[in-house]
């Protein structure tokens, strides 16, 4: 009874909103759905694990139990690398990752995730839901039978974990480090060696000399790796990562099964979870660098600013050179650009003089 009066009010909002009267499909309506969702976390890894976790509760929650989601870590079901293959061939119904990861299938995946010196995690929400980004983002993975969207955002990120203090660009120079996507092209323009590997071989690497320098996320999640005890020096700010966002890979056809509130639950626990994922980062990264500096007594220190003006030089440079790769990656690229521009004449008025005029 209570069900068929959200259906019957449903309709009714629909109707008066102008659009047409959306028919559940009466066939699937009582259907079961088990569904995997592979991730590119260690399993239950404080805040992208979790995120996940989190996900998953909330469609099999919302869904009042028609879609189980089963979450497996990386290496669980399948290694870090391979959520999107994963997902594509529906070897899992769900993947959750960061679109960086995938440049080898797309270079403007990378557009998705993180751009240095792009957008902040507030901007890069406006961007997909109301600039446009999130119907180039569907274009993007359409090929691959993949619907993406966002389900969570780091906000800015640190630099990084250094074996070795940053005075100048030199310093910068045969600098091995982890840093993928665009920032890592940006490091190696700047004369570092980049190295790519999931976020659990970090901390023996840095360990055994095999890395110099490792970003990661902030201080909640950085903490939990315990980077500090194998690296002295804590970079800030994320000029690689202004506000990364985590994806939600649906395999479009395990999406295509579902009846239409199905549907709509999948893709409304995500903007739920990606909503979650930046007020739960903007409140645990105070602690953690609380904890950083005081017990564990890790030295933070900013980039100098000609060390970042280098950086935001090269970045430009690695930026406008994906857009030249494929017609989509210069859609992708003309439609984020204006939308910083634009972006960044409100922000100048608003969050920025705000900030300004706050710490005075
Ligand atoms: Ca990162």
């Amino acid at each position: 009874m209570k069900r068929r009066d959200f259906i019957q009010k449903a309709g009714v909002g629909s109707l008066a909103a102008g659009g047409t009267l959306l028919a559940p499909n009466v066939a699937n309506a009582g259907a079961q759905f088990k569904w995997k969702m592979v991730t590119a976390w260690p399993k239950n890894f404080p805040g992208l694990g979790t995120n996940a976790n989190l996900l998953a509760k909330l469609i099999t929650e919302m869904s009042g139990g028609r879609i189980k989601v089963k979450v497996y870590g990386a290496k669980e079901l399948v290694p870090a690398f391979e959520v999107f293959d994963a997902v594509s061939s529906g070897v899992a119904e769900m993947g959750h990752s960061g679109a960086y990861y995938w440049k080898g299938k797309a270079p403007a995946t990378q557009f998705f995730s993180a751009v240095p010196f792009g957008l902040t995690a507030q901007e890069m929400n406006a961007w997909l839901y109301y600039g446009g980004g999130m119907e180039l983002w569907r274009e993007l993975y359409k090929p691959f039978g993949i619907i993406p969207t966002a389900t969570g955002n780091s906000g800015v990120q640190m630099a990084g974990w250094f074996n070795r203090e940053i005075k100048s660009i030199d310093d910068l120079k045969g600098l091995k480090m982890r840093i993928p996507g665009l920032g890592g092209e940006v490091l190696r323009r700047a004369g570092g060696t980049t190295v790519d590997m999931p976020g659990g071989e970090l901390f023996t690497s840095l360990q055994s000399g095999a890395l110099d320098a490792t970003e990661w996320v902030g201080p909640y999640n950085d903490l939990a790796f315990g980077f500090h005890k194998v690296a002295k020096y804590y970079y800030y700010p994320g000029w690689h990562e202004p506000g990364s966002t985590m994806e939600a890979l649906i395999n479009e056809k395990a999406f295509n099964a579902l009846p239409k509130d199905l549907q709509v639950i999948v893709l409304t626990a995500c903007k739920a979870a990606n909503m979650d994922m930046i007020s739960e980062y903007t409140a645990r990264n105070n602690q953690a660098l609380d904890t950083l500096i005081n017990k564990h007594k890790v030295k933070v220190l900013p980039l100098p600013d000609d060390v970042l003006k280098t950086l935001k030089q090269l970045s430009e440079e690695v930026v406008l050179e994906l857009a030249a790769k494929d017609a989509l990656s210069k859609k992708v690229y003309e439609s984020v650009t204006q939308f910083r521009t634009q972006v960044t004449k409100w922000g100048s008025i608003s969050e920025q003089a705000f900030l300004r005029a706050r710490s005075l």
